[in-house]
């Protein structure tokens, strides 16, 4: 099997965001998107400055111009990678996991893989080749492969990578399932542009590095209490934008600053507490599980809106639309957007969560069977990315939402709990919980 491992000293995202401070200015170097730039700087002379969050909104997913809808930003030659195009051992173990999850629910006849934001595809196609080699273990289950996909360059590379030319653009804009297709293994693979259009049934969701690139909303604690940062033109240059503070409140500064926040400037992902709920309602509904892999915090981070270009920070306000915007992802307010219908565990560091998954052992199973030296070096340079303390391994985490009934005690089939000696924890989670593989 090939790894994907580039050069170790591939700059990834969350590295250079340790570089912050150096973020330059513009330089004459960058060509902006005059169609973006001019877009937006009408809009906001002809209404009023706009929200960060609508700015992020237009800059990433506006449906002619906006950067993920027009560009393939991953890997080396991209903007920047991600975990599941450094190594292969990754959506290995979250298809281990995801197989673990349909287990634990008493293998349902049918299994919708949903992933939210698939970039190349490529962590969706490591986990159906999984299911492929565990396919005693799968049995008879009808497996179906979900992707929420906004870009339609994208959606493309996606079809591309996971069926080959067995798929096909469905004829008129309004459709639902935008395309379809089919893997070599027969899974039935469709495309959405919402979260929303994707059928009920039995669930595992999968979001790494999803939650990041959606809409926040930024807050600055003054003396006259919350106001919203704005994106604003800066009156002294007309082609370039600067951040302003609304003179009032506004709906957002209103409603989504909690009465007890004690950090003085806020960002908040309405959009991805609107995602989480959705994924909790369905879960609660139909059953199933997700995970959501991402850097972030647990509510403690104040300022982390940045950009990405070349693999560099990008100013946020520079050439909307040629630059990735990122916001660390907050799983305290995703926390608290699932609700209580359903169980929330984490989050883990990454490390944590692919060392109970057996990262090592599998690590060593793919170096007995690869004799060649620079793809055992490439194996263990993914290895180091991921998992290793000052890279990926405390960066990113895990973050489960799993039906209720997941860890409850089980019951009788009369259903009493089983109680004193023979009384038995609730499953472990895998990759939330160490477990042992003797
Ligand atoms: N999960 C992939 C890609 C991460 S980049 C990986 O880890 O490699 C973010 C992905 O989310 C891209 O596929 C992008 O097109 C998609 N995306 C961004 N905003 C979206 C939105 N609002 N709705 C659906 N997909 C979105």
């Amino acid at each position: 099997m090939i790894s994907r491992v580039f050069s170790a000293s591939a700059a990834v995202r969350w590295r250079a965001a340790q570089t912050r401070l150096s973020c330059s200015a513009p330089t004459g170097e960058e060509k902006p998107r005059p169609s973006m730039l001019r877009h937006l700087t009408s809009k906001i002379k002809a209404t009023g400055p706009i929200t960060v969050a609508e700015y992020m909104r237009e800059a990433l997913t506006n449906p002619v111009t906006g950067y993920y809808v027009r560009n393939d930003m991953l890997g080396p030659d991209g903007d920047f990678i991600t975990s599941p195009e450094i190594s292969q051992i990754f959506g290995e173990l979250l298809g281990v996991w995801t197989l673990s999850e349909w287990m634990a629910a008493g293998r349902p006849k049918r299994l919708q893989l949903v992933e939210l934001g698939p970039g190349k595809g490529s962590l969706a196609g490591d986990v159906l080749r999984v299911f492929s080699q565990l396919r005693s273990v799968v049995g008879g289950a009808s497996v179906s492969l979900h992707l929420v996909e906004v870009s339609p360059v994208l959606s493309r590379l996606q079809a591309q990578n996971l069926t080959g030319s067995r798929n096909r653009e469905a004829d008129g804009e309004d459709q639902l399932v935008y395309r379809r297709g089919e893997t070599a293994a027969g899974v039935p693979v469709s495309w959405y542009r919402r979260l929303e259009d994707v059928p009920s049934g039995f669930s595992i969701f999968l979001a790494h590095e999803f939650f990041d690139a959606l809409p926040i909303h930024t807050f600055q604690r003054t003396q006259r209490g919350w106001r919203e940062v704005m994106v604003d033109v800066d009156p002294e240059k007309t082609e370039r934008l600067r951040f302003v503070l609304a003179p009032s409140p506004t709906p957002a500064s209103t409603t989504l600053v909690q009465p007890d926040e004690r950090r003085g400037h806020v960002e908040v992902c309405a959009e991805g507490g609107v995602v989480v709920q959705q994924l909790a309602r369905r879960i609660v509904e139909d059953g199933g599980a997700a995970l959501i892999a991402d850097y972030g915090h647990d509510g403690t981070k104040t300022d982390t809106f940045r950009g990405f270009k070349g693999h560099r920070l990008h100013d946020v306000l520079s050439a909307p639309g040629s630059a990735d915007l990122t916001a660390d992802v907050d799983f305290s307010f995703l926390r608290r957007m699932a609700g209580g219908g359903v169980a929330c565990v984490g989050p883990v560091t990454q490390r944590t969560f692919l060392k109970n998954m057996g990262i090592d052992a599998r690590l060593q199973v793919l170096l007995r069977s690869c004799s060649d030296a620079s793809a055992r070096e490439q194996l263990l340079a993914g290895y180091d990315l991921l998992t290793g303390r000052s890279q990926m391994g405390e960066r990113f985490h895990f973050f489960g939402l799993l039906h209720r009934s997941r860890l409850a005690e089980p019951t009788r089939p009369g259903g009493l709990k089983l109680e004193g000696k023979r009384s038995a924890a609730p499953l472990p989670v895998a990759g939330f919980t160490e477990l042992s593989f003797s």
